[in-house]
């Protein structure tokens, strides 16, 4: 009976008495253990801990009794929080984030570790130092990355809702590949405290959901200001439902012209055209826009991405966290072969290519110049968000990519990001939500629907996406194999 529920309809149960908050979670538990083996979006699962967590649920507050799938790069005290890597192995978390206090304090709790690129640095899942994980709608396929496995449990069932992060499309650009609903919220909208650091000055955690209502429902609870964050907004707590509800009528949406280029798939292409024609229909009015820096996001993302991981990752030296290497002669082994042992390919490549950037010799050419590409992009942004209140493209050129195809081809895989990381350059906000099926090889694969809207814009976001899900039904499909 609970299979695929939203957050709302599980509420309702709750509320209404028709199931318990640990009827709730053994039913998931059940479906847990027969679907994740085929499609490995679970690391982890502490049976006994959700146990406790759904006994003691309080049922008045907005999320009472409803159980939330968290990214591996999350951490939650006293559970494992690898960031599926081998060098974080055996480390478990000594706090709660920010974000899973708050979906506490809420009335939720969280439930089971989510694989994903190891630090986030990936579009497929694969590069996860454990196993990749499986899409869903076609096991022989990815479910993209890195929040792979936070949208394949949506997607599958195994999870009502979960968080993921996003440094450059890693909510947008999964939620896509399965079919469910991932939304990037505005830079600081959501403190980073407690998220395992991959690029700072990009990261934001976000919901991934069956519905839009669902994704604003869980942005209430996450989002707010904390002192542990120096980015997050000092802005007083906002209800993202508020706008829910209202029509399309007068909404301008932006179509910007270098989004709809060579190389998309003709079958995202022209699902993503019907959804637009779609909101005309509701009443929007379609504003052709220009965002003349898109060209250089990727190479500008690559270089600050790189730049600030290479920072970050500095601290896994096998001196404070998780994993050290058996193989020490003196200081400067332990340091070395600690991290050759623990980290893999891509995040090596990426190290290397962040410090080679920020080098002396090279700063200026490299990552000081990307900072100030990085500004045009913000202010394309800018001037297109004079003329229209949101702009709509297709979240990833693709469908679903085959396991295998891209994880020796480090070029390709980043082209994979080429319509999502603008808005995290940009710090705006952004959301993907189902919008059809393509074919390819022979099966239909979801398409994702992009709305990007303006820094503190996603109540519009969310009105738009709600309106749309309410015209449509292509969020109410099912992956057919489970
Ligand atoms: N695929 C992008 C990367 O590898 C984005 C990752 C992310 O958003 N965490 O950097």
């Amino acid at each position: 009976m609970t299979s695929y529920l939203s957050i709302t309809e599980a509420r309702r149960l709750l509320v209404t008495k028709k199931i318990s908050p640990l009827e709730l979670l053994t039913e998931l538990e059940q479906r847990i253990s027969t679907i994740n083996p085929k499609i490995k979006a679970y690391l982890s699962w502490d049976h006994q801990q959700a146990r406790l967590d759904a006994e003691k649920a309080d049922l008045t507050k907005p999320l009472g009794g409803i159980p939330i799938g968290i990214k591996d790069a999350i951490l939650v005290q006293g559970a494992p929080a690898y960031s599926s890597s081998r060098i974080l192995e055996g480390y478990h978390a000594p706090y709660d984030a920010t974000v899973i206090k708050n979906l506490r304090a809420a009335g939720a709790y969280p439930l089971g570790r989510l694989n994903m690129d190891e630090f986030a640095m990936g579009s497929s899942t694969e590069t996860s130092a454990f196993h990749p994980t499986y899409n869903p709608w076609d096991v022989s396929r990815i479910p993209g990355g890195s929040s792979g496995g936070s949208a394949a449990a949506v997607a599958a069932g195994i999870a009502m809702a979960t968080l993921g992060s996003d440094t450059g499309g890693s909510i947008r650009q999964p939620a896509a590949f399965c079919g469910c609903v991932g939304m990037k919220p505005t830079y600081g909208r959501v403190s980073r405290y407690g998220l395992i650091a991959f690029a700072s000055s990009l990261d934001q955690i976000g919901p991934l959901t069956h519905t839009v209502e669902d994704s604003a429902l869980l942005l209430n609870a996450i989002s707010g200001v904390d002192s542990h964050d120096s980015t997050s907004l000092l802005l007083p707590k906002e209800d993202f439902t508020s706008e829910i509800g209202q029509d399309l009528k007068g909404v301008r949406i932006g179509i910007p012209k270098e989004y709809f280029v060579e190389g998309i798939e003709p079958g995202v292409r022209t699902r993503v055209e019907e959804a637009i024609k779609q909101m005309i229909s509701l009443g929007a009015e379609p504003i052709e826009i220009s965002l003349p820096h898109t060209e250089y996001a990727v190479s500008v993302y690559y270089i600050i991405v790189t730049a600030e991981a290479s920072s970050n990752l500095a601290r896994y030296d096998g001196v404070r966290y998780g994993k050290r290497s058996a193989q020490t002669k003196d200081l400067l082994s332990l340091y070395e072969q600690t991290r050759e042992e623990g980290f893999g390919a891509e995040v090596k490549r990426r190290i290397i290519l962040g410090t080679y950037v920020l080098t002396s010799g090279y700063y200026d050419a490299y990552y000081l110049r990307a900072q100030k590409v990085r500004r045009l992009i913000r202010q394309d942004f800018e001037e297109a968000f004079k003329k229209v209140d949101l702009i709509v493209s297709a979240t990833s050129p693709e469908t679903a990519f085959r396991c295998g195809e891209k994880i020796n081809d480090p070029l390709k895989m980043y082209l994979a990001d080429i319509f999502t990381i603008a808005a995290n350059l940009a710090g705006i906000c952004g959301m993907s939500l189902p919008c059809g099926f393509a074919s390819k090889e022979g099966k239909d694969l979801p398409v994702g629907l992009q709305l990007i809207g303006p820094s503190f814009g996603e109540k519009m976001l969310f009105r738009v996406g709600h309106a749309y899900q309410q015209a449509t039904e292509w969020h109410t499909q099912h992956p057919s194999m489970l």
